[in-house]
């Protein structure tokens, strides 16, 4: 590459060449376990260890539908290489397996992701290593928590139940000066819209059941590592036995190509619905980034191009029985988990259980709802959650 290409050019032309697949635009689905070798020597030189995660050799070990997607995982994320897991989850777990062993120390935010918590409470002390939890907000003071076995630092920014921005920068910065790898979940932003590598970031998980493959048909996690960590995470991915099918590798790369536009669309949506539910007086606060009024606006604003479509809402006290009359009857909104997809969501959440090294307290104490914000017409969705306040007023909130 002559010229440093701009990522919606990147998403347009990554993941293989046509000549290589007889001028096809798209990969094709490769359904394969055993691969066979014409010769002896050919089967001898496919088990070369120089070479052995470049070669189609076994099913598990990748096909040409997934080293296409791998390829364009690693340029939109501006990586080394990329891995391909069969969930988000299975990504977030490898990569901490990958890199800490027995008698190690990590950091981990306490805003991630619930079932990364789990992983860390769960598995991570059978495997003899320890966990801090630290302030979403600690920046570069995250210094003060380092100990002497400190291997990794794990940040994910925003949050995806309360949205607080971390300023991954100076993390890394800390981390990188006692040679600590700093891990991030990048699922809210996707590559899109937070460029990893560039703020610092050594390994950039990505869950792609969410933006990236964006259809909610699909699961998938991806792994990218700067090149010094590669070969101990690609090692720890084969080791355990993950891959996934060719299928899912092709919808995920359909995807992909409009990870572009997608993302702006859920951004200026998300926007209008957000600002319209800040002049809502059944709302006490909305938890979005990209709004000005936002705590972590400033550092939002430094480290991201645009912001995706999920963000929280914080409501005026109400019942229960109030909340679930705006749930219960909103027509274009799902009630479900995941986000990522082309349509709307909205589901309570409470975000207290959640935290151990922070308190969660509630601006304006009421309930806590996640919204995904998806494609449709964000005037058709502020008229039927306007539809589900007049709702809630029925059932007895003030
Ligand atoms: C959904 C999600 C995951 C897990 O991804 P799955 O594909 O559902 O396993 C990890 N991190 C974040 C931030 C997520 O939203």
């Amino acid at each position: 590459m002559t010229t440093r290409r701009s990522i919606d050019t990147v998403l347009a032309h990554s993941g293989g060449e046509p000549e290589d697949r007889h001028g096809a635009v798209n990969p094709p689905v490769y359904h394969a376990s055993t691969i066979l070798f014409p010769t002896m020597s050919a089967y001898e030189r496919s088990r070369d260890p120089a070479t052995r995660f470049d070669v189609v050799r076994y099913g598990q070990l990748g096909t040409p539908t997934t080293f296409a997607l791998e390829q364009a995982i690693a340029a939109i994320e501006g990586g080394y290489r990329s891995m391909l897991l069969p969930s988000g989850l299975a990504a977030v777990t490898t990569a901490l397996d990958a890199l800490t062993k027995s008698g190690d120390h990590i950091l981990m935010v306490d805003t991630a992701y619930a079932s990364t918590r789990k992983f860390c409470d769960a598995v991570l002390p059978r495997r003899g290593v320890r966990t801090t939890y630290y302030d979403p907000l600690i920046g570069a003071g995250i210094r003060a928590l380092f100990e002497t076995n400190t291997t990794v630092v794990f940040v994910e920014s925003p949050g995806s139940i309360t949205f607080e921005v971390q300023d991954v920068p100076a993390i890394a910065a800390a981390a990188h000066e006692k040679g600590i790898a700093v891990l991030m979940d990048n699922t809210w932003a996707s590559p899109y819209f937070f460029p990893a590598f560039e703020r610092g970031v050594d390994v950039s998980i990505q869950a792609a059941t969410k933006y990236i493959g964006g259809h909610s048909d699909v699961m998938m996690g991806t792994i990218t590592t700067t090149e010094p960590l590669y070969e101990r995470v690609r090692t720890t991915v084969a080791e355990l036995g993950h891959c996934v099918s060719g299928d899912d590798a092709y919808l995920v790369l359909r995807g992909l190509r409009t990870l572009g536009v997608r993302l702006e669309r859920h951004h200026r949506n998300a926007m209008r619905v957000a600002e319209w539910l800040c002049t809502r007086a059944e709302v006490a606060r909305v938890h979005f980034p990209a709004l000005a009024s936002d705590p972590g606006h400033t550092l939002w604003s430094r480290d991201f191009t645009g912001a995706s479509g999920l963000f929280g809402v914080t409501l005026a006290p109400a019942p229960k029985s109030a909340v679930a009359a705006l749930l219960d009857g909103l027509e274009l909104f799902g009630k479900g988990v995941s986000f990522g997809g082309f349509e709307s969501l909205a589901i309570p959440m409470n975000p207290a259980p959640h935290r151990t090294a922070t308190r969660w307290q509630a601006p304006g104490g009421g309930p806590y709802i996640r919204l995904h914000i998806g494609l449709e017409d964000p005037d058709d969705l502020v008229a039927d959650l306007a539809r589900g306040f007049g709702r809630m007023h029925g059932a007895g909130a003030s």
